[in-house]
């Protein structure tokens, strides 16, 4: 057990504040172990386990360093997906949050390119970016990298397994030589060792000791075997259980994951779909309803679900067996995160167990033989979650706020404070989580409304 505390690592007040406000009261042991050595100005090859708070780690380390009167790009941040530069742009406001001025912009594909040049009026001091985007940005020269300071490789693993060499190469090519640069990994492939010889300069390597056969220790696994035909009434059966709660569920192709999803919905579960394939609003809105509770499943294939937070995830199942035990590790590591506790099941046939068991991470698995009852034939009148999730035409570019929201809701709506959920907002809409049985009646009654001069409308997003 380690006794540091953050304040003995080196930050400044201001992060020690707002750690306590995201109640983030001990390091983690990678967090210990990175800070002290980037604040230094050391390179740095961390490898750590998923949910190990890997992004704190480099997080705070490059905030403290930069200068936010300097009006120039000072860190990049390279992530392998769209969705974990959305994530890892949110944590580090948080954690940046008592640097005034403080300027993060967070690039990635599969959206207008305008909508993230119109806001560069001033450079960003920290950029989150998929490769391929930056690389864009900086053809276009609406980045201009000459002042970096700190170069951050974020899941570098996946950054090479989904096949980003040639931009990594471009990339490093147009940033200075002088300069940090620190690389995260939940495995040591050689591919990254190649990658850590190519571009850091002695390195100090970080390794949190983390074998590829353990999981946290207050994850249970549980494994259920049986036929395929009996796959659908198990799961059917698991999503029933109370304790359940929101469940991340695996497939292993695209189309089993829409298949199922289909299924799911088909008998009255709120099911939603993720996967590479879809465009970035869907994706942004499937994961907005798991979040604000309403839906209670995520179908997603492995790249979707990768670097994904979702917070007070209680379940993962893993609908197909995985190929590789370290795919097995990441789903099951979904849940469980940041010392809560959480369950993995694997639903399996005979055949697949057989192949989960040949790995030393699967050896705490229990498995009992599903004994599901017979599918429940399918009906449209099963239980529904108990929020609903309506659209906003106006978001933040709008200059709507929360607090906007809240009150209208109230105001035009008839709600209580209460009863107004989860809100998120977005550049040009928001979404509102309001009762179900409400619903619809809210949605009329807001619509026509006014926020910030401008008339708003409302429906419900399905
Ligand atoms: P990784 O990138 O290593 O997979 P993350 O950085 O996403 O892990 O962190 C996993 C979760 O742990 C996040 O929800 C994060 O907010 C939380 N977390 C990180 N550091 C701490 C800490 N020191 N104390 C409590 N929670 C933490
Ligand atoms: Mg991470």
């Amino acid at each position: 057990m380690s006794t540091a505390t953050f304040a003995d690592l080196g930050l400044a007040p201001s992060f020690l504040q707002a750690l306590e406000e995201l109640t983030f009261t001990t390091p983690t042991p990678v967090q210990e172990q990175v800070i002290p050595l980037a604040l230094a100005g050391q390179d740095i090859a961390g490898q750590a386990p998923t949910g190990s708070g890997k992004t704190a780690a480099y997080g705070l380390s490059i905030l403290q360093q930069l200068d936010v009167k300097q009006d120039a790009v000072q860190v990049i941040v390279l992530v392998p997906a769209r969705e974990l530069a959305l994530q890892v742009r949110d944590a580090l406001k948080k954690l940046g949050k008592y640097l005034p001025n403080l300027r993060i912009a967070a690039f990635y594909g599969g959206h207008a390119f305008r909508e993230e040049t119109q806001s560069l009026k001033q450079a960003p001091h920290v950029v989150v970016a998929t490769p391929g985007r930056l690389l864009d940005h900086f053809e276009r020269r609406t980045i201009i990298p000459n002042q970096l300071k700190i170069l951050v490789l974020d899941e570098a693993d996946k950054l090479l397994e989904l096949g980003f060499q040639d931009e990594l190469v471009e990339i490093v090519k147009r940033l200075p030589r002088r300069r940090q640069t620190l690389l995260f990994s939940a495995t040591m492939s050689d591919k990254v060792v190649d990658l850590i010889r190519r571009n850091l300069t002695r390195p100090r390597v970080i390794d949190v000791g983390q074998d590829d056969d353990r999981l946290p220790e207050n994850l249970h696994l549980l494994g259920h075997v049986g036929t395929l035909e009996q796959k659908p009434a198990a799961l059917l059966h698991l999503l029933h259980q109370p304790e359940t709660g929101r469940a991340l569920i695996f497939c292993n192709t695209r189309d089993r994951c829409t298949e199922l999803t289909r299924f799911l919905q088909g008998r009255g579960v709120a099911a939603e779909v993720l996967h590479g394939k879809m465009p970035q609003p869907e994706r942004d809105k499937a994961l907005l309803k798991l979040r604000n509770g309403s839906s209670q499943v995520l179908v997603a294939t492995d790249v979707a679900a990768r670097g994904i937070d979702v917070t007070l995830l209680d379940t993962v199942i893993q609908y197909d067996a995985p190929d590789k035990a370290d795919g097995f590790q990441h789903r099951a590591g979904r849940t469980a995160r940041a010392g809560a506790e959480g369950t993995a099941h694997i639903l399996a046939t005979p055949k697949e167990q057989a192949h989960v068991q040949k790995w030393p991470i699967a050896a705490s698995i229990k498995w009992d033989v599903i004994k599901a009852p017979k599918l429940p034939p399918a009906s449209p009148k099963a239980p529904k979650p108990t929020n609903v999730t309506l659209h906003i035409s106006a978001g933040k570019k709008e200059k709507v706020s929360i607090h906007d929201l809240v009150g209208t809701f109230m105001a035009h709506g008839g709600l209580e404070r209460d009863a107004v959920g989860h809100i998120e907002v977005f550049d040009h809409y928001s979404y509102v989580a309001v009762p179900r049985q409400m619903a619809t009646e809210v949605a009329e009654r807001v619509t026509g409304a006014k926020i910030k001069g401008r008339k708003i409308r409302v429906s419900v997003a399905e």
